[in-house]
């Protein structure tokens, strides 16, 4: 719902068709101009006296990435019936996509298809096949699943019964743990008591609702329905049942949107009984009707990646005033009710039971994504298949990868944890942790964006923002010198 939604695995056909070739924001190059360091060390940042704003040209990616070799053909089929057959070890989360919404956001970078009655009432007969069919294969049936989450799309697009009745096949296929997480992600447009009430039944624990902002006019400017009013009674309605979580997204650098305005987003979560909220950077995605708007000049510029940092910062700032706690990068507690469990694992890259098409999952390290065109993810659960479309080996460095991204998406790294990776990728040819990362954390310290506490590094305020250039240069050195 919130295209900055992290955790959400899509196929790399519809990340390309949602976002076009490139993820490069909006300020240009990632280079420093004038510098005279080497490509391959793109990842130092400039020093000024506004890290926030200016440490880097823009965002390397939305993700950061991690690799890996596609596997095609026949042996892609041979691996991955290898993968189902093998028993999961640890945490792990299920993701259950569903595409379709009732009408598409101005900025959306997930929209699957308009959504009607007859497409959703397929669609669920064709994820409750893709579930049935693989309850008994080890790499379902042999650990717990700590995290469910349905997300789209607009999974509370689907009716009252659809919504019960999926929840209730998930929650007896999978072997969910006693304290699984299960959300149901979903828009306040037509998400009225009966279905608030289906999902509770089905067994729903958990709201992920995407508000994006409360302020009427920016809503209407980027194609939201409700207005402020219908989204805080929708929300106080959610709430008072007293039995799942309610977290909301909001979004930050919208059309016409003031650092204040944004500041008075977050107190009017503040001032709703909710558990927690995502705090998200707007992406403006090449292509889409946010983008054409903007530059056919019928609707007002959005926040510059400069000052997206006073966005980032204000928001930090009322939250700890607030004394909310800080889960992970984005997302933030209030109340104890809320755990987050879904993200981090879905982000650390562990074991992720995928269903939905265009969805992703991953088991042992190996990635593979389902068939993200409906038509053929239908036909493909018809004839009793597991749709399954692109499959990626592991990187060589898989291990490090997961700590590293695993650990800054809690905004610090400690470096005796990546020595330790590093000893189980045998990486013998690399210089230990703190070697290997000398010069960039000696400039990225200049530069304001982290604190050394050895064996801990601090993500500073302006380290936090631009976090994923820097879990993207750490994995980029080591691995140039493999
Ligand atoms: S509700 Fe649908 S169209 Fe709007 S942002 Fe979410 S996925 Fe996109």
């Amino acid at each position: 719902m919130a295209l900055s939604m992290p955790a959400r695995l899509l196929s790399p056909d519809a990340w390309k068709k949602i976002h076009g070739n490139t993820e490069a924001g909006r300020d240009g190059m990632n280079i420093v101009p004038g510098d005279s360091r080497t490509a391959g060390e793109d990842y130092f940042a400039r020093i000024t006296d506004n890290p926030l704003g200016r440490a880097f040209e823009r965002k390397t990616a939305v993700h950061a990435g991690m690799g890996g070799k596609r596997i095609e053909g026949q042996d892609a089929a041979g691996l991955l019936e290898r993968l189902r057959e093998t028993p999961r070890q640890g945490q792990a989360a299920a993701y259950v996509h569903l595409p379709y919404c009732e009408s598409k956001c101005l900025y959306c970078g997930f929209f699957g298809g308009a959504y009607s009655e007859e497409a959703g009432a397929a669609y669920v007969e064709a994820l409750i096949r893709e579930v049935e069919s693989e309850r008994n294969h080890a790499s379902v049936a042999s650990a717990p699943v700590n995290a469910l989450y349905l997300g789209g799309g607009t999974p509370t697009a689907l009716r009252p019964f659809e919504l019960t009745r999926l929840l209730r096949v998930l929650r007896s296929a999978l072997p969910l743990a006693n304290d699984c997480e299960i959300t149901v992600e979903g828009r306040i447009h037509n998400f009225g008591a009966e279905k608030m009430e289906a999902c509770l039944e089905g067994g729903a624990n958990r709201f992920s609702i995407g508000v994006q902002t409360f302020n009427t006019d920016v809503r209407r400017r980027i194609g939201r329905l409700a207005d402020q009013d219908g989204v805080c009674r929708c929300l106080e309605r959610l709430a008072s049942y007293n039995q799942a979580a309610v977290v909301i997204d909001l979004i930050y650098g919208l059309p016409g949107q003031s650092v204040d305005a944004w500041e008075e987003d977050i107190r009017a979560f503040l001032a709703l009984p909710l558990d927690g909220v995502d705090l998200y950077q707007l992406n403006i995605f090449p292509g889409s009707a946010l983008a054409r708007g903007i530059a056919a000049g019928s609707l007002p510029e959005t926040a510059s990646l400069a000052e997206q940092g006073a966005f980032f910062e204000r928001g930090l700032a009322v939250m700890q005033s607030a004394r909310c706690r800080r889960l992970s990068m984005s997302h933030w507690g209030r109340t104890l009710r809320e755990r987050n469990l879904y993200n981090p694992i879905a982000k650390g890259r562990l074991d992720c039971l995928h269903y939905g098409a265009g969805a992703g999952g991953s088991l042992n390290g190996w990635f593979m994504f389902n068939a993200s065109n409906v038509e053929e993810y239908l036909r493909r659960c018809d004839g009793g298949e597991k749709p399954v479309a692109v499959l990626t080996a592991p990187p060589e460095d898989l291990d490090i990868v997961r700590v590293i991204l695993g650990q800054m998406e809690h905004c610090r790294l400690n470096l005796d944890d990546v020595d330790a990776a590093f000893s189980r990728s045998a990486r013998r040819d690399c210089p230990d942790a703190r070697t290997l990362y000398a010069p960039l954390l000696d400039n990225w310290e200049e530069a304001g964006l982290v604190t050394r506490d050895d064996p801990w590094v601090e993500l500073t305020p302006a380290g936090q923002f631009w976090q994923v250039n820097l879990s993207q240069a750490l994995i980029g050195r080591q691995r140039r010198m493999s």
